[in-house]
């Protein structure tokens, strides 16, 4: 299977490209703020406590079904979306 042009992100350590469909990609620990994607960190950067974290995102955030924003970032859906507006 052809992996796709763009990564998601880079490690913000060690500079390595982090793919989702990567083995190892549920073990990254991503940074999310407001629902943005702001910083990644790859398995092997991470320390036991950021690992920690990084389990508790993953069953938090649907980092597969992210997509990127008009600036390239990617939008991390929220799982738990205790703020699904009805105000539309
Ligand atoms: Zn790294």
């Amino acid at each position: 299977m052809a992996r796709r042009a763009r990564p998601m992100g880079h490690c913000a350590r060690c500079s390595r490209a982090c793919w989702k469909d990567a083995d190892d990609f549920r073990s990254w620990n991503g940074t999310v703020d407001k629902g943005v994607l702001v910083a990644l960190i790859c398995p092997q950067c991470q320390s036991p406590e950021e690992h920690t974290e990084a389990e508790v995102g993953e069953a938090v955030l649907d980092y597969a079904n992210a997509v990127p924003d008009a600036q390239g970032r990617p939008i991390v859906p929220l799982r738990l979306d205790p703020s699904t507006d009805h105000t539309h």
